[in-house]
């Protein structure tokens, strides 16, 4: 059928990511969960409130001295509160 994209009515959303270090960007056919897309765009918003209000959110750890975060790239970023 002309116009039709394969698989599309069985797996109807498209996920997106980008591999921030190349810009590569990988796009796949997923099932489509709308509790899972709320939930997710919810957290979007969440974040993106609190980013706004200088507020560090719960991450995986309490303090930035954790082993994983002492070794983490993007430590000084995360717990580093706007000026
Ligand atoms: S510094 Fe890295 S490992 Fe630690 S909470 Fe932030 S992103 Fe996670």
């Amino acid at each position: 059928m002309e116009g039709t994209v394969p698989g599309i009515s069985a797996a109807p959303a498209l996920f997106t990511a980008i591999n921030k270090d190349t810009a590569e960007l990988h796009h796949e056919q997923v099932a489509f969960d709308a509790d899972l897309a709320q939930r997710m765009s919810d957290r979007g918003v969440r974040i993106l409130q609190a980013t706004d209000a200088g507020e560090l959110l719960p991450r995986a750890a309490t303090t930035p001295d954790f082993f994983e975060c002492r070794f983490c790239p993007w430590s000084e970023r995360c717990w580093r509160l706007p000026a």
